[in-house]
């Protein structure tokens, strides 16, 4: 091989380097373009029953280090134009209102996130008829609607929300004292409900949420504190766009402690990586069709390979320290379909 030819395949050689590394470079940008970021669905104000003027809540949130917060309050959207002084650094509101309705003493509640004017309550005549109407009202205005603990005074049972149409968020760890989330004395606890739901081919994602009251006085088990339940979302920036755009798609996981790295999902698996904390020790249950749990996992890396039997699978991450992170189903089935 002569000089040329030796300098020559040098080159080829450098060039190949260069655009493999420019290609790994892109593939790496394209997969670190999404970024996670920490929001509260569920708090409130004293703008309705909450203790605290708006501004102190919103303080609360940007300084425990949250990235976004829907402040709902009761039967009203809460003006956040002049309500944000972080607004440059890494914090940003959604407009949103809890639309607080009722039937015969039954609480039913659904969140309106991303809403920009207030919208009443539009009742019915039964509890399915209600929460419809509610719900209807809530799409034709663009937001995205959260169903707010089903188990609170047994309000909203399973064939309940079976019935319903447009339900995109619900509460599983609404984290105050009366939501009733666990099973207990032969009832359902909320994620058994949801599995439920989820098993009549419904596809309802579960969130955490603080639906926080208090933010001042005596630490009391009654009391709705804020920072216990919250929500990962993965987007591509911390916009309101963004931020719905990944609550509509699923794109996010409920967490009251424990933080992922990473959620993947492929036609062949879904795999988890989790964040150590301290030295609590970790068990991931892969849940699927009735609950079943499909296989439980120790360690950070959790993988289930799919079957293709499953109708869909989910995660559940427990912690010795009693924490928990709940991921969204993902449906097999839908996907033969499509
Ligand atoms: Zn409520
Ligand atoms: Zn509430």
């Amino acid at each position: 091989m002569n000089k040329i030819s030796i300098t020559k395949n040098r080159t080829v050689t450098i060039l190949l380097i260069i655009s493999s590394i420019l290609f790994s470079a892109k593939v790496m940008m394209s997969q670190s373009t999404k970024q996670w970021y920490k929001g509260q669905t569920h708090a409130h104000s004293n703008k309705s029953d909450g203790d605290s003027f708006p501004r102190q809540v919103v303080r609360w949130y940007f300084e425990h280090e949250y990235n976004f917060l829907v402040l709902t309050d009761h039967y009203t959207v809460t003006d956040i134009t002049y309500l944000n002084p972080y607004k440059d650094q890494n914090f940003i509101l959604i407009p949103g209102e809890e639309v607080t309705d009722t039937f015969e003493k039954k609480a039913l509640h659904v969140n309106a996130i991303n809403l920009k004017s207030t919208i009443a309550a539009k009742h019915g005549s039964n509890v399915v008829e209600t929460l419809q109407n509610d719900i209807d009202s809530l799409i034709a205005a663009g937001a995205i609607t959260q169903l707010n603990h089903p188990n609170w005074l047994w309000s909203i049972t399973v064939d309940d929300i079976i019935k319903l149409k447009n339900v995109k968020l619900m509460e599983i760890y609404n984290v105050n004292r009366d939501s009733n989330n666990f099973s207990a004395g032969g009832s359902p606890g909320m994620e058994e409900v949801w599995d439920r739901v989820l098993s009549a081919g419904i596809c309802i994602y579960g969130v955490a949420t603080d639906d926080t009251h208090d933010y001042e006085g005596e630490f009391r088990i009654e009391k709705a504190y804020p920072g216990k339940g919250w929500v990962m979302v993965r987007a591509t920036e911390l916009t309101i766009e963004a931020i719905c755009d990944a609550l509509n798609k699923g794109d996010f996981y409920a967490s009251t402690g424990i933080v992922l790295n990473d959620i993947s999902t492929t036609s062949k698996e879904y795999k988890l990586e989790i964040k150590q904390l301290g030295d609590e020790k970790y068990t991931t249950q892969f849940i699927g069709k009735n609950g079943e749990i499909l296989k439980t996992e120790f360690g950070l890396t959790p993988v289930y390979m799919f079957k293709n039997t499953e109708m869909y699978v989910r995660a559940r991450v427990t912690s010795t320290n009693g924490v928990i992170a709940i991921t969204q189903p993902f449906f097999l089935k839908e996907k033969q379909i499509e």
